[in-house]
């Protein structure tokens, strides 16, 4: 298994210093995230950026901005800007040899299921049209699923799967999300899985625990190639790390 950390755990550091940190810890992957100080539309006219970026050797994801944003959202005015701030993140993955942004599928606060499909439809065409983009750029979206709540969508493996064959894109399995389901399993059954984010929880709530603190099955991880620890914390991350090489051994 390829382990590597959201930036998140840093959060404002530069990212030199957390890839120096990424390459010594032992970590092969790392997901930027792409809020705040790492706006893409700001890294974008960084010139000396992207260079800085050049001798590592660690696989790049990102993980596109979403807080405010909402590609399944009535508005269409939010969904352009969705849509833009995708292509962005595309645009910077492809000018420092990121492989895969990670986005979400958007939500919607009406609980009515008429609204609520015409939100997936919404999405989907949102996000198809980035998924274009980003085979044209050679890199790869991949979308995530939500945790199980209604106005999530991709809130369980079967929508989650449909919508990625509907944006003819990749998908990102969050264990912790898919954990708040109590279908956990079938995630893993997913074709076209690029990666996952890993944090653990009580099975109810998204908690983002170390690994081993909540209630997942962590023999699941053995199905795991590419894994992103998702937590808020580097302590933890680490700790999470050492838990799951322990446990990969013994299975
Ligand atoms: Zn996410």
């Amino acid at each position: 298994m390829k382990l590597g950390f959201s930036t998140l755990a840093l959060f404002m550091k530069s990212l030199e210093e957390m890839l120096k940190i990424a390459s010594k810890d032992g970590f092969q992957l790392i997901e930027i995230l792409c809020e705040g100080p790492y706006w893409p539309r700001r890294l974008l006219e960084n010139k000396s950026f992207i260079e800085s970026l050049e001798s590592y050797d660690v696989e790049l994801f990102l993980h596109a901005p979403t807080i405010d944003l909402n590609p399944a959202s009535i508005n269409q005015g939010i969904r352009e800007e969705t849509k833009k701030q995708t292509m962005e993140t595309i645009e910077l993955a492809y000018n420092i040899g990121a492989t895969t942004i990670t986005t979400h599928p958007g939500l919607i606060h009406r609980k009515e299921e008429r609204i609520r499909n015409m939100a997936l439809e919404f999405a989907k065409e949102t996000l198809k049209d980035c998924s274009i983009y980003a085979e044209d750029l050679g890199v790869k979206l991949s979308i995530e699923n939500m945790p199980g709540r209604y106005s999530y969508l991709c809130n369980n493996p079967r929508e989650h799967e449909e919508f990625i064959k509907a944006c003819e894109c990749s998908a990102t399995v969050d264990i912790g999300h898919a954990n708040t389901t109590g279908d956990l399993e079938n995630f893993f059954k997913i074709e076209n899985i690029a990666y996952y984010h890993i944090n653990d929880n009580n099975g109810k709530k998204d908690e983002h625990l170390p690994v081993g603190e909540g209630n997942l099955n962590l023999k699941l991880l053995k199905n795991v190639k590419k894994g992103i620890i998702e937590l808020n914390n580097y302590e933890n991350v680490l700790k999470s790390k050492s838990r799951i090489k322990k446990l990969i051994e013994k299975l």
